[in-house]
């Protein structure tokens, strides 16, 4: 996977991607205290654009404060303004944006005052994280054996760098054991998410999803519940057990990196048909478009990255 780029935001400016490092002494890297954001920005008739870009910015600012970062100098504007601006200058088109808010230095009593915040932000090309025949032909999953974080431990409301250990063990787990993702059951059992990813199943005519209380709230789930609602959809949020999955019509996940896949096998068990259905389907079709620019939703979702000039 190539994650290279020309330029890379750090400290308020651009920078060649080779001057983008950081120092060995850092807590970031020891102690995983940073924050980040999974964004993309996709190739529409108008340009480039970035879906959702303020959603994230905000999500952002919000786990750096679930973490505890104080003051953050920066807005959902200058985040906003420094996405497109490393969408633009590496002249992508369609690219994953990875911003990083982390503590530059400092940190090093394990209390994250009094040392320095640090903004950076990288883009790369990344087509399809779970692989193009995923989007077709749909995944195999198993339930982990790693748990969840409990909400009271890691903060599952944030995205803080240190938490995705948790989801490390249990994607290398599913990849060593031969599945493509792990599905995640928090403390009590009940269903939670995959490492990266909401969950979804199509039950007797209804879309079940989990409640959202111990769970990263998707942007993707948030922006597909429009177009379930658009579509006609029943959804219900829900407690949902593992063997619920089992017998689902439907099951599929969505993220901004993996988008929306279906789960055609879950601990060896055939999901419906074996291949993904009509509902899921129909809900992976019109995000398609509306990320594209293609569909009414569109307008309120994009970020044009060059903005017609009135
Ligand atoms: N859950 C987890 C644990 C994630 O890391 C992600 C990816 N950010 C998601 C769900 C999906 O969130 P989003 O749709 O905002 O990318």
């Amino acid at each position: 996977m190539g994650i290279e780029s020309q330029w890379i935001w750090m400290d308020d400016k651009l920078v060649p991607y080779e001057q983008a490092t950081i120092h060995f002494n850092s807590t970031a890297l020891h102690y995983g205290l940073a924050v980040f954001e999974g964004i993309r920005s996709y190739n529409t008739a108008n340009g480039p654009a970035i879906f959702r870009a303020r959603e994230h910015a905000k999500r952002l600012l919000d786990s750096a404060k679930v973490l505890g970062f104080r003051p953050l100098p920066w807005t959902v504007e200058d985040l906003v303004h420094a996405f497109t601006e490393v969408v633009r200058a590496n002249q992508f088109n369609e690219c994953y944006i990875r911003p990083v808010i982390y503590l530059a230095e400092g940190g090093w009593n394990l209390c994250v005052d009094n040392g320095r915040l640090a903004l950076a932000i990288s883009a790369w090309e990344w087509k399809n994280y779970l692989g193009q025949e995923a989007m077709e032909r749909g995944i195999r999953a198993n339930i982990s054996t790693f748990t969840h974080h409990h909400p009271n431990v890691m903060m599952t409301k944030a995205k803080i760098s240190g938490n995705y250990a948790n989801s490390a063990l249990a994607k290398t787990e599913s990849v060593r054991l031969g599945f493509d993702e792990a599905i995640m059951l928090d403390p009590q059992g009940y269903l939670a998410e995959c490492t990266g990813e909401n969950i979804f199943l199509v039950y007797k005519g209804k879309v079940l999803t989990t409640p959202t209380a111990a769970v990263l709230e998707g942007i993707t789930r948030d922006a597909l519940l429009t177009l379930m609602n658009d579509l006609g959809y029943e959804v219900v949020d829900q407690m949902i057990s593992r063997d619920q999955l089992y017998i689902a019509d439907e099951v599929f996940v969505c993220g901004t990196a993996a988008e929306v896949i279906a789960l055609r096998e879950i601990d060896y068990r055939t999901i419906g048909e074996g291949k993904m259905g009509p509902v899921t389907r129909s809900i992976q079709q019109a995000y398609h478009s509306a990320v594209h620019g293609e569909h009414l939703r569109s307008s309120e979702w994009l970020e044009y990255v060059n903005p017609p000039v009135a």
